[in-house]
């Protein structure tokens, strides 16, 4: 991805995810996924020689705020954890993923359809699992986030605000979709 693509997806993804979160929630998930990507970013950039997924992980878990931060920490730590215990790529973020799906529902306890991140990660798991390569991954957690537009929220603040999100999908969902989509990209360089 070059520079001006990154920054016109940075500042539509902020925008718009602070939108989401404002419709159903409290508003900050837009400055908790950017300032978190922004602090691993310099993280990384101060350490290059460190494992990429375990500084995300510890920036996300011990840093960043919001449901969000630690449930994205622990995705991040099982990246890591695979990326140790594998050495092909490909089988280090299948594994990874897995993984980091399993340890955010043993945390979050949120189901399929209770529109949550859940809902982008687990068709993006079963994606990987069915042997598929980075953009329809990308393009499973997408199709799963936009389903969350009709699902009323059973966990988090959105629960509390009935049917106002309705038509609109989750933030965390749309959040995690673009990880996903960021990855494919980097993937295609
Ligand atoms: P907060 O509500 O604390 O401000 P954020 O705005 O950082 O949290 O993150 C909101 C997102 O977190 C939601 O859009 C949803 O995807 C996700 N989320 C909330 N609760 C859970 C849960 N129990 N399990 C998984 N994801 C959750
Ligand atoms: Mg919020
Ligand atoms: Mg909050």
């Amino acid at each position: 991805m070059n520079t001006d693509q990154s920054l016109v997806l940075r500042t539509y993804a902020h925008a718009t995810l602070t939108a989401l979160d404002q419709l159903s929630g409290d508003g900050d998930f837009g400055d908790n996924l950017r300032e978190g990507l922004d602090r691993v970013t310099a993280a990384l950039d101060a350490h290059p020689d460190r494992p990429p997924y375990a500084v995300a992980a510890s920036v996300f878990l011990d840093e960043v705020g919001g449901t969000s931060g630690p449930l994205i920490g622990l995705l991040f730590q099982e990246l890591a954890r695979a990326h140790e215990a594998h050495s092909d790529e490909r089988d280090a973020w299948r594994a990874g993923i897995g993984e980091g799906l399993a340890a955010i529902q043993r945390v979050g306890e949120a189901e399929p359809g209770d529109r949550t991140m859940v809902d982008a990660l687990l068709p993006a798991r079963d994606a990987l699992e069915a042997g598929s390569g980075p953009r329809e991954v990308a393009v499973a957690a997408l199709d799963g986030a936009h389903a969350t537009a009709a699902l009323r929220a059973r966990r988090g603040r959105a629960s509390y605000v009935g049917q106002r999100a309705i038509g609109s999908p989750d933030p965390g969902a749309l959040g995690v979709a673009l990880l996903f989509w960021s990855h494919a990209r980097a993937r295609e360089e």
